[in-house]
């Protein structure tokens, strides 16, 4: 799906925000666009600095004009992007966006837009330099800044921007969309519960840590339908060496949470949006007990893993909090 259908469809009132603000000449000099984790925010940036830089704006970009396939290439000179997302975004970073818009523009329309993805992984130093040229913005310069997090964003960012908040979409829609693109139901259905956006699902369900994640909660979710000490062996044996990362074991976790949840959820009312999970769900209910407390203890080990802490030893806790919680 194109970025423009993708606003007009599921953002539609960002999608005319935009283009009121457009058509009446009324841009803000700084827009804070904040979403969830996986929504396609930076995509969405790119595309409204473009709407800007358009040569034949419809009224938003045309994605064919010389200018619009120049950015798409990293091409073009007057369109400055801070991904934080590859790393801390740092004071040095700034400093070099603020000296390349000291100076005139480069191309011909003399516009300067900069795009800084996830301001929440700038370091405070960094954030202190974008506050001063967020109150000073020239006549022509455009920023787009995006936030997973919006809560971890300075009050001071926000106010000196116009929040463009991003909505969720309907989990079973970000199922049905993922599907018809080729991600098997059981990935669909447990990746849509932390990533809102169909795209983004295919994408993850194809990489090699979702695929590790993926075989270790299987391994596990078998190993504690047949007892505790073979929940408790199978994490040292296979959970621990295979979880070997931080970004693995935080998609693991992030799954086994999906799981409690649906746990949670078949124990109250009987309804369960991991279907292809039916059957192991079932069988988990008659045998672990205190699901309520386990979520708790999963979902607070998900915040442990933000703070440096040793994996195999948090995996391991993990495990022997849920068995210990008496298993029937
Ligand atoms: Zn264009």
């Amino acid at each position: 799906m194109q970025i423009s259908e993708y606003l007009e469809k599921y953002q539609p009132t960002i999608f005319k925000t935009f283009v009121n603000a457009k058509n009446d000449g009324k841009l803000s000099h700084a827009y804070l666009l904040s979403g969830s984790i996986g929504m396609p925010l930076k995509e969405v940036a790119l595309f409204l600095a473009k709407s800007i830089l358009c040569d034949d704006p419809k009224p938003l970009a045309c994605e064919s004009c010389i200018t619009c396939l120049r950015i798409d290439e990293g091409n073009y000179s007057d369109l400055l992007i801070f991904d934080g997302s590859e790393g801390r975004i740092k004071k040095e970073d700034v400093i070099k966006l603020t000296g390349s818009f000291d100076k005139t523009a480069l191309e011909d329309k003399g516009i300067l837009i900069y795009i800084i993805h996830l301001v929440e992984n700038m370091t405070p130093s960094a954030v202190n330099a974008l506050l001063k040229f967020l109150e000073e913005p020239g006549r022509n310069v455009f920023a787009f800044l995006t936030t997973e997090n919006e809560s971890k964003v300075l009050p001071t960012i926000i106010s000196r921007t116009q929040v463009l908040r991003f909505k969720e979409i309907d989990r079973q829609e970000i199922i049905n969309n993922s599907v018809s693109a080729g991600v098997l139901s059981e990935d669909a259905e447990i990746l849509s519960g932390f990533y809102n956006d169909a795209n983004t699902v295919k994408n993850i369900s194809e990489t090699e840590e979702y695929k590790i994640a993926k075989q270790a909660l299987d391994d596990q979710l078998n190993a504690l339908l047949l007892s505790s000490d073979d929940a408790v062996f199978t994490c040292q044996r296979l959970v621990v060496p295979s979880v070997k990362t931080n970004d693995i074991a935080r998609l693991y976790i992030k799954m086994l949470a999906e799981i409690f949840k649906d746990l949670l959820n078949l124990s109250v009312n009987g309804n369960i949006t991991l279907k292809s999970y039916d059957n192991i769900l079932r069988e988990l209910l008659t045998k672990v007990d205190h699901i309520d407390k386990s979520l708790l203890i999963i979902l607070s080990a998900l915040n442990r893993l933000d703070v440096n802490v040793n994996v195999p030893l948090l995996l391991d806790h993990i495990i022997f909090e849920i068995t210990k919680e008496a298993s029937k």
